[in-house]
């Protein structure tokens, strides 16, 4: 990975105020990857989606969360990696810290990439990905909206694809 990975994540935060984890190093390949999706009360309520992959975890900030409803295309903006560590994060970020609220873990489990190099997936543009978590599981994918090969450009849509875990949101 990128030695410059978690730079931008350790610059915006002063870990002398703010009990997240700091980003030292990535964490070496296992078996199964993990993701998170933390429901964080800053500014604006969010849901921030996490995707372990070269020992990070890749981030997206979903204002109205994930959703198990394959016709609802949710927005995730792209965010800067975070440390591995902070898949466990829960508590309070402070007041005039960067993403200052509340933190809870809204859901968590296991990945696996549906793409043979999900590295490459996700540079490209659209990554497709089965989730073993409690409230979010089976196929979803990402993809990079607008000029899908363009990295640079932040805004992504998180969806559901249909399959045996996928359910229509009840009116
Ligand atoms: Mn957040």
């Amino acid at each position: 990975m990128k030695k410059s990975s978690l730079h931008e994540y350790n610059k915006k935060r002063d870990f002398k105020k703010t009990k997240e984890p700091s980003g030292k190093k990535a964490r070496k390949k296992t078996k199964k990857l993990i993701f998170v999706v933390q429901e964080h009360h800053a500014r604006r309520l969010h849901y921030d989606f996490r995707l372990e992959l070269e020992g990070v975890l890749k981030s997206w900030a979903v204002p109205k969360g994930p959703s198990l409803d394959p016709t609802e295309k949710r927005l995730a903006v792209q965010t800067e990696d975070h440390p591995y560590e902070y898949a466990t994060f829960h508590g309070t970020i402070p007041q005039g810290e960067y993403g200052a609220g509340e933190v809870f873990i809204w859901d968590s489990g296991t990945w696996e990439p549906e793409d043979e190099d999900p590295v490459a997936a996700l540079e490209k543009g659209q990554l497709k990905f089965r989730l073993s978590g409690t409230k979010l599981r089976g196929s979803f994918v990402l993809v990079r909206t607008h000029y899908k090969e363009d990295a640079s450009q932040k805004n992504w849509l998180l969806i559901k694809h249909h399959d045996e875990s996928a359910k229509k949101k009840s009116a």
